[in-house]
């Protein structure tokens, strides 16, 4: 499993000396968004006027030579329109960032002793859409493809993964089917999908794999059989009991399936389909970024 590497992480001590008090976070967040100096967030104007009195907000004539546009630190950013202090989401962020299963919300809002669960549930989202709005380049190297099932009731074994109804899949069965990409020593892009049908497959791997990629690893499922004509595609028949032929196997997709369901069904117990795609978001970062000794400011940049 390519996941073997800990996931850096800032420790409680770390982020403490980090961020000591909201001051400390608010420099933080304006190194992020504005690594080369600030600018006005509607007009890309330079040099916007500091207001002196209240810090961190700035104002531009550029693009409102009368009145002026004011902005802030947290304009444009999931921490507007918030009364939770910056510090708040450092720690909130923090917490699902370290935890390799994920935290639900529920955790989060005892953890931070937030005065509800509602607050905590929102943040959570909040941060799992920005990081849902991570831009990747096409996969290439050796890329394996592989779809599942995630959520509902009925025992999800691999080789009657797809069931009855001709690729129609987890219809009816309550779960939510998901594909997914991933470059061996790379990147790992999923999707929440409608169907598992060719059509929905190849479409999806058309769209997120390099067309260059050495190979292309999938299992025996018919709906990846027309990849053949544009990929140097490797095929694992589970169904005859193989799994690994020289380079070829899905072991590292199912890796990553593997340590997605152990947190919707250990952590978050239940996640419909409505907000499985943002699951898939946090897990996927999470998963891209295992190596990155900045984790944090990533996902901050994001934000
Ligand atoms: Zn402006």
């Amino acid at each position: 499993m390519a996941t073997k590497k800990p996931i850096h992480q800032l420790t409680a001590a770390q982020f403490d000396k980090a961020f000591p008090d909201e001051e400390a976070c608010c420099a933080y967040l304006v190194g992020k968004k504005w690594p080369k100096g600030v600018r006005c967030p509607r007009c890309g104007a330079e040099n916007p006027t500091e207001l002196k009195r209240n810090p961190w907000h700035w104002q531009c004539y550029q693009c409102a030579p009368q009145s002026s546009y004011r902005f802030s630190h947290i304009t444009g950013t999931i921490f507007e329109n918030t009364n939770k202090p910056l510090r708040a989401w450092f720690k909130v962020i923090h917490l699902m960032l370290t935890s390799k299963k994920g935290m639900s919300a529920l955790q989060i809002y005892r953890y931070m002793g937030f005065g509800s669960y509602k607050t905590a549930w929102y943040m959570a989202h909040r941060v799992r859409a920005a990081l849902a709005a991570q831009k990747f380049e096409k996969l290439g190297g050796i890329v394996e493809v592989d779809e599942t099932f995630v959520g509902g009731l009925a025992k999800n074994r691999h080789w009657d993964k797809r069931g009855g109804g001709g690729g129609t899949g987890g219809v009816g069965s309550g779960k939510t089917p998901i594909v997914g990409a991933v470059s061996r020593k790379g990147n790992a892009v999923c999707r929440v999908i409608e169907n598992v049908r060719a059509s929905t497959l190849t479409g999806f791997v058309n769209e997120v794999v390099s067309h260059k990629v050495s190979l292309l690893c999938t299992d025996q499922w018919t709906g990846y059989r027309r990849l053949a004509k544009d990929y140097p595609l490797g095929v694992i028949d589970h169904a005859r009991g193989e799994y690994v032929i020289g380079a070829v196997h899905t072991n590292t997709i199912e890796g990553f399936w593997s340590i997605f369901k152990r947190g919707v069904v250990g952590t978050f117990h239940k996640v419909s389909r409505k907000y499985m795609p943002l699951y898939v978001a946090e897990f996927q970062f999470r998963y891209n970024n295992r190596e990155n000794p900045d984790i944090f400011g990533a996902a901050i940049g994001h934000c």
